[in-house]
């Protein structure tokens, strides 16, 4: 047996004195300050591996990649690149589409290591390491018949989406990630380990749940699960596309009186070459309806079939399936490594002449694997007052998320159509931007409304006076 964590941790200590000193490498000055993760430099086997996240697009080069084993070693990271003057960023699940989780010359706090999950079934309570990502949660809470809401894709970080907000199939019924989020174990900018709750440091506790990352370190999030599954009542309806205004159309009649236990995407793509789609739709633009109900199977049958009957799909997929393959069912739309761009828009309507826009902006795709996501809010998301947390979006009907992937492709023209249906498509947004959404082309400024920008710098002044943590740019 070798060392423990805590053992080489406090021998390092010992031996360097914890004292300031100019280092040859960024690991030296790390493990002076008693880090004891495995570090990544750029002359290192793996640095290529290391760096990148899971845009292709993004090629960064950090000074170093640090792995973190726990909170002591997040705090160590944090006060040997303050005092060696790096900049720094922190990486979860490293889905940040602009890259803001990795920067030339920056240290990479990386979180993956802390990804342990802890159930407690009896209460319902969830204890998740800040590095864990969606998968590994809904695994180990499905194993109680539990969930806790999340998003869509199962290899997304908790960290980043949770600090953002976190929209997913379960949000009409359960509100977002946050409405569910508890407690947190923050390391903050000077290394000290706190707790932020409705009791704790509130005014941290309001921030991170919507504001993004720029606060402190989660090494520990504490979430309220959910009695959902295992088996839910899901899928989705394919329309050809010469059907898919009326899809749309039919999609926004049923939600206008739906039920909170139904949460509905409208998704605009080319099929790809592959099941489950028939032979005479692979390769052409198809309008998909994904649904989720949350609740008595019998009940989801007979509120979903008005839609069924009004606008028959030319391919029905919808019905029981396990609550952990729906939220994999997209995976494969999203794969690491392709290139992408994305912006998105809040909609307090989703009127005809969105529809009209959206599916003629779609006619010019550039792209099969670009697609456009409309999804509807309301429900369990507004039952939560406006400025109860720093998430500043309750109360829009909608959203749509235009997604461009490039596959293995340069992603300029993809980037290019997307700027332009943005464009196209501007009038209809009612204001602000999901910060999980935020393109390289925007600040971190451009998501929040005046009132819930100006508490978040206050907390920010309050947390992180120097501004260290800089990954979305608040500070
Ligand atoms: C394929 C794909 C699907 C998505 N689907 C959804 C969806 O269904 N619903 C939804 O709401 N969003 C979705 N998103 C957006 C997603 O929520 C954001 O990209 C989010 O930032 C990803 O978090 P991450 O931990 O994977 O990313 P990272 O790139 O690791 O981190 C993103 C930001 O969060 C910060 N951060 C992450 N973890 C921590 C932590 N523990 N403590 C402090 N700061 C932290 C980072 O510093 C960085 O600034 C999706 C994104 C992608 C790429």
């Amino acid at each position: 047996m070798g060392e423990t964590p805590d053992a080489v941790r406090s021998r390092r200590r010992d031996r360097c004195g914890m004292t300031t000193t100019a280092h040859t490498s960024v690991a030296a000055g790390l493990r002076s300050r008693g880090f004891v993760g495995r570090i990544v430099e750029p002359a290192d086997p793996g640095y290529d591996t290391a760096r990148m996240g899971w845009n292709g697009a993004i090629d960064r080069h950090p000074a170093a990649v640090a792995y973190a084993t726990d909170s002591d070693d997040v705090a160590a990271a944090i006060r040997a690149a303050r005092a060696d003057d790096l900049p720094f960023t922190v990486r979860a699940g490293a889905h940040s589409v602009s890259g803001r989780s990795v920067r030339d010359g920056a240290l990479c706090i990386d979180l993956r290591a802390l990804r342990g999950i802890d159930v407690d079934a009896d209460a319902a309570v969830v204890r998740v390491g800040g590095g864990a990502l969606l998968g590994e949660l809904d695994a180990a809470t499905q194993e109680h018949g539990l969930a806790v809401p999340a998003g869509q894709i199962s290899h997304t970080g908790v960290g980043g989406l949770t600090l953002g907000g976190g929209i997913g199939w379960l949000m009409r019924r359960h509100g977002l990630t946050i409405d569910s989020l508890r407690a947190v174990d923050v390391v903050l900018a000077d290394g000290r380990l706190v707790r932020a709750s409705a009791d704790e440091h509130s005014d941290l506790f309001w921030a991170l749940r919507g504001g993004g990352g720029d606060f402190g370190v989660v090494t520990r999030f504490t979430f309220e699960a959910r009695r959902v599954g295992p088996i839910v009542l899901a899928g989705v309806l394919v329309y050809p596309w010469e059907r898919a205004r009326e899809a749309l159309r039919a999609s926004r009649e049923l939600m206008e009186r739906a039920p909170e236990e139904l949460t509905m995407f409208d998704v605009l793509l080319t099929a790809p070459p592959a099941e489950p789609f028939p032979p005479e739709l692979q390769g052409c633009k198809v309008a998909v309806l994904g649904v989720a109900w949350c609740g008595d199977h019998a009940e989801g049958e007979r509120i979903l079939a008005p839609l069924r009957a009004a606008c028959p799909p030319a391919l029905d997929l919808v019905g029981p399936m396990p609550y952990v393959a729906l939220q994999s069912m997209l995976d494969d739309t999203a794969p690491h490594g392709w290139g992408y761009y994305d912006r998105m828009h809040y909609l307090l309507e989703v009127s005809d002449d969105l529809v009209d826009a959206l599916v003629d902006g779609f006619e010019n795709v550039p792209e099969p694997e670009a697609h456009v996501v409309t999804g509807w809010l309301g429900g369990a998301v507004d039952a939560v007052a406006p400025g109860a947390t720093a998430f500043g979006h309750r109360g829009a009907r909608a959203f749509t998320w235009i997604i461009g992937s490039s596959g293995e492709r340069p992603v300029e023209p993809v980037q290019e159509w997307v700027r332009r249906m943005w464009d196209d498509t501007s009038r209809f947004a009612s204001g602000g931007v999901y910060v999980n959404a935020l393109d390289s082309d925007r600040t971190v400024r451009d998501a929040y409304a005046d009132e819930i920008w100006e508490r978040l710098v206050a907390v920010k002044r309050r947390y992180d006076p120097d501004g260290v943590f800089s990954g979305n740019g608040i500070g």
